[in-house]
């Protein structure tokens, strides 16, 4: 009887045959359980076997494949650190691969003649070319020669077992494939020119060729694309046709909130708010994205919006991210509201209960007609007379999990959700589906461009005689601190350290005050209004200044280690500076250690331009980065890459509206298969409920 008939989708993998309790265990770890979970359990990258790269061809910096035999071993000893040099040549030239503290594997690579096959990136070492720290595979009888010249899988992996074990599993696995049912109509493969499940599978571990290793990850990423747009564009239509509140809006509208500004809106701002009150007038609930970059005015909308709600009777609400970003927004509504008798509530977790019991008691008898807090707003205890405008300020971070939490507090509230970073298209179309989308594409006016600077650490004190020049001529300065821990008390140290330093040491003669995220509400409060006013010139800070901080005459910034942010925080951090019509100027320094880095820091000093930055940011970093969705779980892409896929996530857009345009409820029996696959998306959807 042949064993493998014997598995079936669901066999848990250490039945498998090659699959010991060591590699069991360690898939295990990666949620890999059964030979369901092992088929989709997709490679990281492909080595083509068929042809490696004459080690004589290589340049520095290239990442490559190379194959060859291991000539000698050395393990010398400097300062406490265990290097492991093998010097390996395939005939045209030799290289050196370079491990540290790794003595395992001297005993592995010393059998006569071994043959090894590294992967890595070349650099110019005292020897020559050399691989550091590469990984690698010893060619041993068990690689026939025909299995071997191929396209080869390399499985995002621990240290703790190897590739060979694992494509030994998966190869075991994929006697099942035919086992795996279809999940795409045919009429739709058809249409879109996509291979079947599984052949996609089997494609997608061992590729037959270079083209159907293509047309494998095509199928794939088309699948897991056009699932997402199904439940998000079904859940969306589910929205607009739900019952909500029809708003009545006076005509003068724009006159009133205008001269409480005490501005004139820019054009774009009137276009964007046009969208909203149209949204906000019809009966059904409006779900919005409005996105500007920093400094474009959004805020001074949305409060546009709140003035509607509030003047037909109804309460507005606006959640920010962070405390102090939510203090600035209480502080600028309250100047542009009060005057005009309505009623500005701040609710933040680190006020004083007392404080507290009182805003909470205003919001809930309905005379707090604007709330502005944190997610201490969308607490149980907090409940609202009548809700109506709900405004999310999530500026770069995706504040995923509260968005909804608090369209909850109103019955079917309008929700406008405010994106500072203007992130690409294919971003917003992944986690927003089909909001609807305003996009104010201009600054206010008087603006001058912030001029950027890159300069080394050994040309910071000369950067510090430039700012004292200009804080003799009344200019202030923000001086950002080194990213040095997640941890915020230690970052803290890190402020404090640096505030002594400038304090004592660069600018004894200037006032300067600190401001980080461990600071009670009222000193950061403290810090912020005597920079504001004026009192203090030099304001040292983390980044929790990145979002919302306004101080027109703070026209310097100087951000240490600037090497060590993202672009997005970066281009958040420089939004701080230029807010006046006065020049202003954003001085990064940094001595890059990755060549990333620095093209993080030219891409600075190069464009002022948000939506440039969020694409150089996607392409350097990769998607998960940017928007922290990643870590946060609203979506989860198995296969795609939402940078390279853009073109196939339009086709599996227009194919989910197609679709649904056809069939809403996807009812028909061709859909059939399609509806049950949505409805797990959905229901992985309305744990995180992105928007
Ligand atoms: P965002 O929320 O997009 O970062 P804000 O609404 O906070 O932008 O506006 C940034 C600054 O520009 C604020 O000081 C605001 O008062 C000012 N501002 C906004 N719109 C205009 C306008 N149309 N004309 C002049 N100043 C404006
Ligand atoms: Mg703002």
């Amino acid at each position: 009887m042949n064993v493998q008939t014997q598995y079936s989708l669901t066999t848990e993998i250490k039945f498998l045959k090659g699959v010991g309790p060591k590699l069991a265990a360690a898939l295990e770890k990666l949620d890999v359980k059964t030979v369901d979970d092992l088929l989709h359990y997709l490679p990281r990258r492909y080595e083509d076997r068929a042809n490696f790269v004459p080690i004589r061809s290589l340049r520095a910096d290239d990442w490559a494949t190379v194959k060859g035999k291991v000539i000698d071993v050395d393990v010398p000893k400097r300062r406490g650190l265990q290097i492991i040099r093998a010097i390996v040549t395939d005939g045209t030239a030799s290289l050196s691969l370079v491990w540290f503290n790794q003595p395992w594997i001297t005993t592995k690579l010393s059998g006569r003649n071994a043959e090894i096959i590294a992967y890595g990136q070349v650099k110019s070492g005292e020897y020559g070319y050399q691989m550091q720290s590469p990984e690698w595979e010893i060619v041993d009888s068990e690689d026939s020669e025909a299995e071997f010249a191929r396209i080869t899988p390399i499985y995002p992996l621990k240290e703790s077992v190897s590739q060979k074990m694992v494509r030994r599993a998966v190869k075991s696995a994929l006697t099942m494939v035919d086992a795996l049912p279809e999940t795409l109509p045919l009429e739709i493969r058809k249409r879109h020119k996509l291979m079947s499940r599984r052949a996609a599978i089997r494609n997608a571990h061992f590729p037959e060729s270079e083209e159907k290793r293509i047309g494998a990850r095509r199928r794939l990423v088309f699948e897991e694309f056009l699932y997402l747009q199904l439940a998000q564009c079904m859940r969306n239509r589910e929205r607009g046709l739900q019952e909500g509140i029809g708003f009545e809006i006076a005509s003068d509208l724009h006159t009133e909130i205008e001269r409480a500004c005490g501005f004139t809106f820019t054009a774009a701002q009137k276009k964007v708010l046009d969208e909203i009150l149209a949204d906000m007038r019809s009966p059904h609930p409006m779900n919005r994205l409005l996105q500007g970059d920093v400094g474009s005015g959004k805020t001074a909308v949305a409060a546009a919006a709140m003035l509607a709600a509030v003047r037909a009777n109804f309460q507005a609400a606006l959640m920010a991210p962070t405390e102090i970003l939510a203090e600035q927004h209480a502080a600028n509504l309250k100047q542009i509201f009060e005057p005009i008798g309505i009623e500005v509530e701040l609710l933040v977790g680190k006020q004083q209960s007392r404080a507290k019991k009182k805003a909470i008691a205003r919001i809930g008898s309905g005379d707090a007609h604007i709330s502005v807090g944190t997610h201490a707003l969308i607490q149980q205890n907090v409940n609202f007379d009548r809700l109506g405008l709900v405004v999310i300020d999530e500026q770069h971070r995706f504040g995923v999990m509260q968005r909804g939490a608090l369209r909850r507090k109103g019955v079917a509230p309008d929700v406008l959700v405010m994106s500072a970073t203007p992130i690409p298209r294919s971003l917003t179309l992944t986690i927003y589906g089909d909001l609807d989308l305003s996009v104010i594409d201009e600054l206010p006016p008087g603006r001058t461009p912030i001029k950027t600077h890159w300069k080394q650490p050994n040309e910071r004190a000369r950067v510090y005689e430039g700012v004292r020049a200009m804080l003799q001529q009344g200019a202030q300065v923000y001086i950002v601190c080194p990213l040095v821990s997640e941890s915020e008390k230690m970052q803290m140290q890190a402020a404090e350290d640096l505030y002594k330093q400038i304090s004592t040491e660069v600018f004894p003669e200037f006032k300067v005050g600190l401001i980080h995220g461990q600071l009670k509400s009222k000193n950061k409060e403290r810090q912020m209004e005597a920079f504001r006013s004026g009192e203090t010139q030099v304001l040292v800070a983390t980044s929790v200044i990145e979002v919302g901080v306004d101080v027109p005459n703070a026209t310097i910034m100087v951000i240490e280690d600037a090497n060590r942010f993202g672009l997005a925080q970066l281009h958040q951090l420089r939004g701080r500076v230029g807010r006046g019509s006065k020049k202003s100027y954003c001085v990064l320094i940094g001595a890059p250690v990755t060549p990333d880095s620095a093209q993080r820091l030219s891409v600075m000093v190069q464009t002022n331009d948000g939506f440039k930055i969020s694409e150089e940011d996607l392409r350097i970093r990769g998607p998960g980065d940017l928007s922290g969705t990643r870590q946060s779980g609203a979506i989860e892409l198995r296969v795609a890459d939402l940078l390279r896929d853009g073109a196939l996530l339009e086709e599996a857009r227009s194919a989910a509206i197609e679709i649904l345009d056809a069939d809403p409820k996807l009812e028909s029996p061709d859909n059939a298969m399609l509806k049950s696959g949505v409805e797990q998306s959905r229901s992985r959807m309305m744990q995180t409920d992105v928007s």
